[in-house]
């Protein structure tokens, strides 16, 4: 790890980490504006659209299959291990991810210690009941019947867990963060452009308590001015 950011984690009591899609490039996942990523190939299907139409929902599941095909050949990297290692310190509770891969889990994190704040694409949910469904599952009953998966208890609408446009955000996921960014004396934001809201408020809420910021990124963020340190490069190495 680069000596000054091990020098603020051993300074710090409590530490809250917020990681972004530039966590998971070195996994081989493009981040949200690379060209030629899964996000820039398609046009945005918003939540009232898929709600609304079969077709619309039969265009979201095949790209979630395409996407559920290639989470399934990724694997954490140095990046996402380094920080299962500082939650297993026990200084870190948990940690606040704004990605859908699961990749944090698949480091050894435990599922209670990622806070998802934009859901999950490993999984869906029925809209009506939340029940999970597992999406080979889904894909089992569109195959089968041609059309979108519906609620194997209550029959309604079934969705991966991811949030969309349009969708609300988890309000207790959220919460969530905002404590955690309330109530640590040190935030490392990792990997993220902090330009999507309500995620880039996060080190808002921190900063408001005093607490000491920290930014690993590859390219300039609009927070760089309000931070005690600023690592620019490629996060294996910064947090490896
Ligand atoms: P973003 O694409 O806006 O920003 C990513 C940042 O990471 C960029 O500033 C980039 O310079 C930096 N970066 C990329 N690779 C890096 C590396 N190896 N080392 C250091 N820095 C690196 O991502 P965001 O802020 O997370 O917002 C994008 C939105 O898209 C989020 O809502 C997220 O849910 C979604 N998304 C998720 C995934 C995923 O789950 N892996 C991937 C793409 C987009």
């Amino acid at each position: 790890m680069h000596p000054a950011l091990a020098r603020l984690i051993e300074e710090s009591g409590t530490i809250a980490v917020l990681t972004g899609a530039g966590i998971s490039t070195e996994s081989g996942i493009p981040d949200f504006r690379s060209p030629g990523g899964i996000w820039s190939r398609y046009r945005i299907i918003e939540y009232g659209e898929f709600m609304a139409s079969e077709t619309a929902r039969l265009e979201d599941w095949r790209r979630r299959f395409d996407m559920e095909d290639q989470l399934g050949q990724v694997r954490p990297n140095r990046g996402h291990l380094a920080i299962a290692r500082l939650l297993a310190e026990g200084r870190c509770p948990a940690v606040i991810t704004q990605n859908i891969d699961g990749l944090h889990q698949e480091s050894g994190v435990p599922d209670d210690k990622v806070v998802e704040i934009h859901g999950n694409a490993r999984h869906a949910l029925c809209t009506r009941c939340g029940l999970r469904h597992e999406i080979a599952e889904c894909r089992a009953m569109l195959e089968k019947t041609g059309r979108p998966p519906a609620c194997r208890a209550c029959g309604g609408i079934v969705k991966s867990a991811v949030v969309m446009f349009g969708q609300m955000m988890p309000e207790a996921a959220f919460a969530r963060a905002v404590r955690l960014a309330e109530g640590c004396d040190l935030f490392i934001a990792v990997g993220t452009s902090l330009v999507v809201h309500p995620a880039a408020s996060l080190p808002i809420h921190a900063l408001r308590n005093h607490t000491r910021l920290a930014i690993v990124n590859r390219e300039p963020t609009e927070f760089d001015e309000l931070a005690e340190l600023v690592l620019n490069g490629e996060i294996g190495e910064l947090l490896g």
